[in-house]
């Protein structure tokens, strides 16, 4: 059953909207870390109205701009209510209509000012399939909202079509898991592929990640190993109104995130805090498989005038490699990491290979970039790998 735009007009001027609120959780820890406020139509019978049915009518109109402010007000009463009690950040969706609101910082601002609360009190949930929109509008948008110190968050990420290249550049706080991709207990393999993935970026672009509707225990221990780092689902609590959300606050101390992330650190988030290390000193990593003649490279920033695509047949990245190499430094090179030496030294067993160069600079400056090459074996075939580390030497 769905409602008409009169009937939801009517409701919200009888005050029949009211607000629940699901609480967030510390994905390691299990604290308490904020909530989200979802709105609930609770009828003069007592009977209560999910938003599935009529948040869509809503949206046809504009009379979601209205709900979605009037839902945020009601957040601010929540939230001067607990004053002296321990609060949390809330959540506020907004549709996307709001992103051609003129002025909207300046509305939350003044709203949230009203009763004097601190802006990171507040976070905004804008959903994925608002990127829609014209990217600069949006990226405006959200910028601005931050610069006035709330925090944004991406709703239903991986629900939609939003393609990784427009997430990349984002300016938001918080990149909210969809739960359509989460399934039962995590146990598909291709899924578990994308979901890692997702981390890891999410975690490589600074976004913090939650993930919602977690509702088995085997979710949660996957997520965990994915270092989430929040989340919201059945596992921990459902929506709930106001009341029953103010004792839960006050039965919760204030989550710190953990103070030693060291000791609930999980495998990938240890991963990823070593990646971040070893590409600080090797701004260039390539991967090759000398055996079929393939590289993929990470590059972390580029310091010489060739590029280098991110992957490619091995043999024509070393002919290229040379186009920005001082001429006297070109034949050693060609030499050392030609795809037939590297295999000789590996079948001899060599453990490193290391070779100083000059390489120029986009500045017109030769510089000292010192190449490592090291032999592994691949656990899934015989074929023969080399990671290759370069890292430019402060002369
Ligand atoms: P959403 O923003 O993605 O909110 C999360 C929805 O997932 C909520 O449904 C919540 O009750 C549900 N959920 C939470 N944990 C679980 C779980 O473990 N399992 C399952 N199966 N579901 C879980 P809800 O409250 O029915 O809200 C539906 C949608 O309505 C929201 O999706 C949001 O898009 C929209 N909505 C709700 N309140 C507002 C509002 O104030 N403004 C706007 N613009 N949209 C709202
Ligand atoms: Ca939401
Ligand atoms: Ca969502």
């Amino acid at each position: 059953m769905s409602y008409s735009a009169e009937e939801i007009r009517a409701a919200l001027n009888n005050n029949e909207l009211c607000v629940y609120y699901q609480p967030m959780y510390v994905a390691m820890t299990s604290q308490l870390k904020s909530a989200e406020a979802l709105v609930r139509w609770v009828r003069p019978d007592g009977t209560v109205v999910s938003p599935a049915m009529f948040i869509p009518e809503a949206e046809e109109s504009d009379l979601i701009m209205e709900i979605d402010w009037y839902v945020a007000e009601i957040v601010c009463r929540t939230l001067e209510k607990q004053n002296y009690m321990p609060q949390f950040p809330i959540s506020v969706n907004f549709s996307r209509k709001h992103i051609r609101e003129e002025d909207f910082a300046k509305k939350l601002t003044e709203l949230v000012d009203r009763y004097e609360l601190p802006h990171p009190l507040i976070e905004i949930e804008i959903t994925e399939s608002a990127m829609v929109v014209e990217q600069e509008m949006l990226f405006e948008w959200i910028t601005s909202i931050r610069s006035a110190g709330f925090t944004v968050a991406i709703d239903d990420f991986g629900s939609g079509l939003s393609s990784l290249n427009f997430v990349k550049d984002i300016p938001a706080d918080v990149l909210k898991i969809d739960k359509s991709l989460l399934s039962h207990n995590c146990e598909d393999e291709k899924e578990r592929i994308v979901l890692e993935s997702i981390f890891t970026f999410a975690h490589r672009l600074h976004l913090k990640t939650v993930a919602e509707g977690v509702e088995t225990k085997e979710q949660l221990a996957f997520l965990r190993s994915c270092d989430c780092n929040r989340i919201q689902g059945y596992i921990f609590a459902r929506p709930m109104p106001e009341n029953d959300y103010l004792s839960l606050c006050m039965a919760h101390k204030a989550a710190e995130d953990p103070a030693d992330i060291l000791q609930v650190q999980s495998t990938s988030s240890t991963v990823n805090l070593l990646m971040e290390v070893v590409f600080r000193r090797y701004p260039l990593i390539i991967f090759t498989n000398l055996t079929r003649n393939t590289y993929y490279a990470m590059v972390y920033k580029n310091f010489t005038t060739t590029s280098c695509p991110s992957t490619g047949v091995f043999d024509e990245l070393i002919v290229n490699g040379t186009n920005s190499m001082h001429p006297e430094d070109r034949e050693i090179f060609a030499a050392t990491f030609n795809r037939q030496n590297l295999i000789k030294e590996h079948d001899a067993g060599t453990q490193e290979i290391r070779l100083v160069t000059r390489q120029l600079g986009d500045d017109g400056i030769y510089r000292r970039v010192e190449t490592f090459d090291y032999f592994v074996k691949s656990s899934s075939s015989d074929d023969i790998i080399a990671i290759t580390l370069c890292q430019p030497l402060l002369d």
